[in-house]
């Protein structure tokens, strides 16, 4: 079966025998664009399929093909179901959802893109967050930024792969943005949305990046301190571009590249949680802890999103379950996490 039709695998093991009717597989039989978590208060909502860029690295759009936008009506419906089971946020996730209904702009009348998504899903639907993760940098219209900075459901979070900080590099990887574009896209993000979270993810050791373009990184990152970094080191993906490339550089070299990166980042992130300290958050339960008697739980701002970030460790949780929305005053500090204390469940 192809990745499209996996929607199909479990009623074609029933209809076989080789899956008994009593053994329910909810992950695989609810609609493929929903994702569960670990968590079922907040879940995975794919609004797109496929990818339109040609990232010289990236094997996503010869796997998944071209982009395909599901219907608004559909997506609507599915989050406020989503609602109706408890899901308190939605993680809006495809390959680049600022790119949500350019496949269908030639329509008469032209098809819906992502501002109009979002405001779907807010008239019809009650769920408290909307995050929304892989934004192309060069997709990001005012209209898209004026929406999230003046609702408040959804989050003030952005997740904007920039992949490279060199010119050169972003030239060889087939991105269309370079570095005054990125300076002046996250300069404009933050004078717009108060109490961003910006986070980015980058790719080290590319084929060819040579000492002086890893610096050139090390240094815009330096300089433009986003909150939240996903470093990963370049793998060949066979049939791309970046796999016919010269000069692929030596595993030791990428892991020595990505922990001076990250020994940056973890600065970095320190800073920025040192500054939330005092400050009365948002935030919503995860989970909670027994440590020794003590009930515990972890929580996770609008700033903190599942699995790829950091979370707020809440001391003395009495009263609070997975699932509540709570304010949490943040006490201390970590690396990449932060510690509350539980001010209103
Ligand atoms: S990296 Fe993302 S935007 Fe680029 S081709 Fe792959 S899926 Fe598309």
């Amino acid at each position: 079966m192809g990745l499209t039709e996996l929607q199909g695998l479990v009623p074609e093991l029933r209809k076989r025998g080789l899956l008994p009717d009593s053994q329910p597989i909810s992950t695989m039989e609810q609609p493929l664009r929903i994702l569960s978590t670990e968590t079922p208060h907040t879940s995975y909502l794919k609004i797109s399929e496929g990818c339109d860029h040609t990232c010289a690295f990236c094997a996503i759009p010869l796997m998944r093909g071209l982009h395909r936008s599901q219907p608004i009506a559909d997506l609507v419906r599915e989050a406020a179901e989503l609602g109706i089971q408890g899901v308190k946020e939605i993680n809006l996730i495809l390959q680049d959802t600022t790119w949500y209904g350019h496949d269908r702009r030639r329509l008469d009348p032209p098809a819906p893109l992502l501002p109009d998504l979002l405001r779907a899903l807010l008239a019809g639907t009650d769920v408290p967050w909307f995050r929304i993760f892989y934004m192309y940098p060069s997709g990001i219209t005012p209209e898209l930024v004026e929406l999230i900075a003046n609702e408040a459901r959804i989050l003030p979070y952005l997740d904007m792969p920039i992949q490279h900080g060199s010119d050169r590099m972003l030239q060889l990887m087939r991105r269309p943005e370079r570095q005054v574009t990125i300076r002046e896209r996250v300069e404009q993000l933050r004078e717009a949305i108060p109490e961003l979270t910006l986070r980015t993810t980058v790719i080290v050791g590319f084929p060819g990046e040579t000492d002086d373009d890893f610096g050139e990184m090390l240094d815009l990152l330096g300089e433009i301190r986003f909150e939240r970094i996903g470093a990963f080191t370049y793998s060949l993906e066979e049939g791309t571009r970046a796999a016919e490339m010269e000069g692929h550089v030596p595993v030791e070299v990428m892991n020595e590249r990505l922990g001076e990166l990250m020994d940056v980042q973890r600065e970095i992130s320190f800073e920025k949680n040192e500054e939330l300290v005092g400050r009365h958050l948002m935030a919503l339960v995860d989970r909670l802890v027994d440590d020794d008697g003590d009930l515990d739980a972890i929580a996770r701002t609008t700033g903190q999103a599942l699995d790829v970030d950091g979370a707020t460790n809440l001391c003395d949780a009495v009263g609070v379950q997975p699932g509540s929305m709570i304010e949490v005053e943040i006490v201390d500090s970590l690396d990449y996490d932060l510690i509350g204390k539980v001010t209103q469940s």
